[in-house]
This record gives structure tokens, sequence and C-alpha cells, in this order.
């Protein structure tokens, strides 16, 4: 569908000033739908390996901190790992934007926090140098994960509070080492949010791109199909042209030849219809043919085709027909034709614009081509003029 108010919309935030990353309520619930279960799943795969790496810190705390082993254990398997998998199950169920990006935040600020409890639960010397490798969280957050800067900026802000915190009342840590642990994760959290900033910025453009291009070319797709439908409509009587006829008959005759059915074909002509044209004008004459062409159609099978061949020759071809149908069919536009009484005053013949039908009925073969088929109708059409017009006549094929 043509979308000329979403196609301004996404103009309006490719112009838009280059630091700005929500989009207007439109774009971004189109955004959201459009990206949301893709995010989804990428961030479940991130924090299930996120989750084993941080499991197997476990080797880690063994070899540093021996005395704070089982804390270790029971901290990450026993808390952080089934507070983790929870979320990403809740998370590739499905839920708000919102809400993911809330419960994704959540796992860096509790990783953080249990991280924190291990290594001030321990007095080992060395236990400390653990905290240079917390930066580690930061980047899962803002660059693995990655989530959406603001709720980046708060986890980040958050869990360096938290580090600030321990390491701050952590006696075994010398002064100049915690200095550096501060600095560190500072320069850490602010390096990685630059990241994210950019990531999301990019993925943002990229999406507006792309959306973009869906709209051009679904534009494209309508005009062609407007094209096409123009191209094959005859436009004074909106019924099919001679060019969908050349297209169809061949088609139509090689399925009635598959399947061994009968074909109808009718040629309709209006009687004496220069007279009328000369007596009411052009622009009334073709108010008539419109008549006459919306009269045939409301006549026919809703499976046959019905043409203006040209000028006021009109061709009904009838898939899967009887000689009967044919001949019922026939009699019935031509009289529905007669019963709108439209006066043709020029004509001295006749006084009422009516039609004269040639009919034919046959099982196509090899024998005939579609060509031999019309020129039977058409023959039939002449005995139908021949024999005093406003009458049908059925053409004897075989
Ligand atoms: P007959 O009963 O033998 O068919 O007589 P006729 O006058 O209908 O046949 P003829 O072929 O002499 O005239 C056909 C007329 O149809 C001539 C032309 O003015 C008219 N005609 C053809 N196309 C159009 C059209 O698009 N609009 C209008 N208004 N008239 C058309
Ligand atoms: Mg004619
Ligand atoms: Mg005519």
């Amino acid at each position: 569908m043509i979308n000329d108010a979403l196609l301004t919309a996404v103009d309006e935030e490719l112009e838009k000033s280059p630091w700005r990353l929500k989009f207007t309520d439109e774009v971004e619930s189109r955004f959201e739908a459009d990206t949301q279960q893709h995010r989804s799943r990428n961030m479940v795969v991130a924090g299930l390996i996120a989750a084993s790496i941080y499991s197997l810190f476990l080797i880690n705390d063994y070899s540093f901190r021996p005395d704070s082993f089982v804390t270790a254990v029971q901290l990450r398997i026993g808390v952080m790992l089934p507070i983790g998998l929870t979320i990403l199950w809740w998370v590739y169920r499905g839920v708000a934007p919102a809400i993911r990006e809330t419960l994704m935040a959540t796992t860096i600020v509790v990783a953080m926090l249990v991280s924190c409890l291990i290594f001030s639960t321990s007095t080992e010397p060395y236990s400390y140098l653990d905290v240079f490798s917390f930066g580690l969280i930061l980047v899962v957050g803002n660059i693995i994960y990655p989530l959406r800067f603001s709720y980046a900026c708060v986890s980040s802000g958050i869990g360096v509070l938290i580090m600030l915190v321990f390491i701050v009342d952590y006696d075994p840590m010398p002064q100049e080492a915690k200095r550096l642990a501060m600095f560190s994760i500072v320069a850490k959290a602010l390096f990685t949010l630059f990241a994210n900033y950019r990531l999301e910025r990019s993925e943002r453009t990229a999406y507006l791109l792309v959306l973009k291009e869906k709209i051009w070319s679904g534009y494209y797709l309508e005009d062609n199909r407007k094209l096409s439908r123009l191209s094959v409509t005859d436009p004074l009587t909106n019924i099919a042209n001679r060019r969908q006829f050349d297209t169809l008959f061949p088609l139509r005759w090689q399925e009635a030849i598959d399947k061994h059915n009968f074909l109808g074909l009718m040629v309709i002509d209006i009687d004496f219809f220069k007279a009328y044209n000369d007596y009411y004008g052009h622009l009334q004459g073709d108010q008539c043919l419109r008549q006459v062409a919306t009269t045939i159609q409301a006549n026919s099978r809703d499976s046959d085709l019905v043409v203006r061949f040209g000028g006021e020759e009109f061709v009904v071809l009838m898939p899967n027909a009887t000689l009967q149908a044919v001949r019922q069919a026939a009699e019935r536009i031509r009289h529905s034709i007669e019963a709108l009484y439209i006066p043709n005053e020029g004509c001295h013949e006749q006084r009422l614009v009516t039609v004269s039908i040639g009919a034919a009925l046959l099982r196509p073969t090899k024998r005939f081509t579609p060509d031999d088929f019309l020129a039977h109708s058409d023959a039939a059409l002449y005995e139908a003029k021949r024999r005093g017009r406003n009458c049908v006549w059925m053409a004897n094929v075989e």
C-alpha cells in the first residue's frame, strides 16, 4: 500500500539532528514492531554466551580467592544464573520493548552486584585484582547485547556506583589501586557508552533507509499493477480490451483442449449504430456503448470474458459452455439490450438500439485454430445481420 505519511515521517527522521536517537511515536512503534523479534533473539543469544562466561569465572575465583569459593559458587550458580536465565526466558517469549530493555539492564546491575559481593567476601591478597575485569560487565551490556542507549547509561551508572561503594570500603585494597580501579571503570563506562551510542545510531539509520526503500518499491509495484490493469482495460467501457482477449483466448483454447471442454464464443454488434451517432452525436454514442457494455457484462457469468473488440463490437468468450448455455446467454443479452429502450430516432429501420449476435460452440482440437473459431462466430454475426438484425444466429461449426 502506498503510504505517503510514513514516507514523509521517514524523510523527516533522516533529516533530524544527528545526535537524536529516538524516533517520533509513529516511526518508533513501527521500528519496534519490525525489529523486536530479531532483537529479542539476538539479546537472548548474547545473554546465554555472557551467562556461560560469567559462570566460567569460577575458575578465577578458585585460583584467586579459595577462601570464598563456596560463596562464589552460591552467588554465580545459585543466584546470578537463575535470575539471568529467567530474564532471558521472558525476553525470548516476547515482552514490551521497555520491559525487555529494563530486564536486560537488570542482568548487568545484578552481575555487578554479585561480582562485588564475591570479591569483597574474600581477604586473599590478590582478590581485589578482579575489580579490573568488572569493566567486562559493562562491555556486555553496552556492546554485546547492546542495550538501548538510555538503558545502557542508567545500568552503567548504577553498575559503576555499586562498584565504587564496594571498593571504597574494601580494606585489603591499596589506595592507589582503588584510584586506578575507579578511574578505569569510569573510562570503560564512557568508552563503551560511546560505542553503544554509535551502534544504536547506525542501526536506526540503516532501518530508516531500508524502510524508505521498501516504501518506494511498494510505490513501483502498485504503479506497475495499475499500468498492467490499464493496458488490458478498455477506457471507454471499463471492460477488457482486445489486447486482453488476444492474450487470454489462446490460453482458454489450450485449457479447453487439455480438459476436453467446450468453448462458447459470441460476437455482438450494435445495429445501425452509425445512424445513432449521426443523429445523437459521438458523446451520446459513447454513453450508449457504455450502457451496452454494462448490460452484456451483467448478463454474463463471472468466468466469461467480456471484451470490447473494437468500435461497437463486443465478444464474449465462455469457457466450459454448452450449446444451450450459449444460446440462452446470447438471447438474454439481446433481449436485455432491447429492453433498455434506448431510442435510435436517426434510424428508419429500427426505433430502438438493438444488437445482433453471432455465436458458436466448439470442443477445441488440433483441427481448428482460435482464428477459425472467431471466423465462424463472425460469419454467424453476418448471418444474423442478414436475417434482419436484433437476433441471434448460431454457427454450425463441426
Ligand atoms: P450494422 O447494423 O450493419 O452494424 O450498422 P452500423 O451502423 O452499426 O455499422 P457501421 O460499421 O457502419 O458503423 C459502426 C459505427 O460505430 C461507426 C462509428 O461511428 C461507430 N463507432 C465506432 N467506435 C465508436 C466509438 O468509440 N464511439 C462512438 N460514439 N461511436 C463509435
Ligand atoms: Mg460493426
Ligand atoms: Mg453495427
